[in-house]
């Protein structure tokens, strides 16, 4: 079928929209209408060429749609299922997705068509990259069944849309990652989608305490309505030092959720002994972070983290409760809508802190 989207065909030049082909499913594969598609940095950092992917391609890797069709062997979904899409997409088969780490997996390669077969994406018979496995950045999309979750058909798409990446990155970071325990103290540095998101995921698990750092006051008030309750600028005075006060000697949890180097060694600095810093951002490849080591004395931890240490499978619809139940705002994550083709007024929105998420809507 011929469908709309946008299309990334040159570093820091707009997204080019465009008529692509979309092949039928194959026998594990599910065809999707995208209806909302939430717009994240990792897009406008791998558009800046810092993320690596193969070009032609389409961005776009936080999607929510309604099932069309489904190959012969998809058992998870069938159509006019509302889906979720999540790019850690999992082989189901490896050590790391047995040992129930699909997060972690490692062929994810299986789930994807052979070099020598069809693409799902091309333009004039030439191939179209999946970025991220997804290509969202689309009306329809064709997926792996793996890379796939029904959700609640009451949940407006444009709220579960975020579930596939800031909400499972944020929230799963404190519950999954590092597992926040009731009445600890936590900061989050980086007051955007993920962050955000973070902070929700450590009022859920019932932190006391919750520090929002960031440089725009906008976005400190903005996190105070998601459940930060004290709030610093990064712009005034000594972070470290106005953490280790108000929390009377430190942080059991901080969470980098920018991807600066110089944040990273901020949360380890403003642990208390046995803390842990949790590197939720992305840092760019070759740089690198340095720590005293004599911190390590104190038995302060420095753990990675990816995609929130999810099996979205189980994690998506659990989220989905939350936001019914009310402990989760989506609602008020959603900034914008905008159609496809201002994807590139929502990249602009996001570079000026001016949103939390913009959704791009498919009508
Ligand atoms: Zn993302
Ligand atoms: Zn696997």
């Amino acid at each position: 079928m011929k469908i709309k989207a946008a299309v990334f065909r040159e570093i820091d030049r707009p997204l080019s929209i465009e008529d692509v082909d979309l092949a039928d499913p194959g026998p594990e594969e599910v065809l999707v209408k995208t209806v909302a598609c939430g717009v994240c940095h990792s897009d406008l950092h791998t558009v800046h060429g810092g993320i690596a992917t193969p070009r032609p391609s389409i961005l776009g890797h936080e999607p929510a749609g309604i099932v069309l069709a489904v190959g012969s062997r998809v058992r998870n979904v069938a159509p006019g299922d509302h889906v979720i899409a999540c790019t850690s997409m999992f082989c189901g088969a490896c050590q790391q997705c047995v040992q129930g780490l699909p997060h972690l997996c490692t062929d994810r390669g299986a789930c994807r068509r052979a070099e020598t077969d069809a693409p799902r994406i091309s333009h004039a018979g030439a191939t179209i990259h999946q970025f991220a496995d997804l290509a969202a950045f689309a009306e329809a999309m064709l997926l792996h069944q793996r890379a796939v979750v029904k959700i609640d058909p009451s949940i407006p798409l444009d709220r579960a849309a975020l579930v596939g990446c800031a909400v499972t990155t944020g929230v799963g970071a404190a519950l999954n990652t590092a597992q926040v325990t009731p009445g600890s103290s936590v900061v989050v540095f980086g007051a955007g989608g993920v962050g955000i998101s973070v902070i929700q995921g450590a009022r859920i698990a019932g932190a006391r305490q919750i520090i929002a750092v960031d440089q725009l006051d906008a976005k400190l008030a903005n996190a105070r309505k998601f459940g930060a309750t004290d709030v610093i600028n990064a712009t005034a005075g000594d972070t470290v030092k106005t953490i280790k006060k108000m929390t009377r000697g430190g942080a059991d949890y901080a969470f980098e959720a920018v991807g600066l180097p110089k944040l990273l060694e901020q949360a380890f600095y403003c642990l208390a002994p046995r803390g842990t810093a949790v590197v939720v951002g992305a840092i760019a490849q070759g740089q690198s972070v340095s720590f005293n080591p004599a911190h390590f004395f104190q038995e302060k931890r420095v753990i990675g983290c990816l995609m929130g240490s999810n099996r979205f499978t189980v994690d998506a619809p659990r989220y989905l409760e939350f936001y019914r139940q009310g402990r989760l705002d989506l609602d008020g994550m959603v900034t914008r809508h905008e159609p496809l083709e201002r994807v590139g007024e929502a990249f602009r929105a996001m570079e000026a802190g001016e949103v939390t998420r913009t959704v791009l809507m498919f009508d």
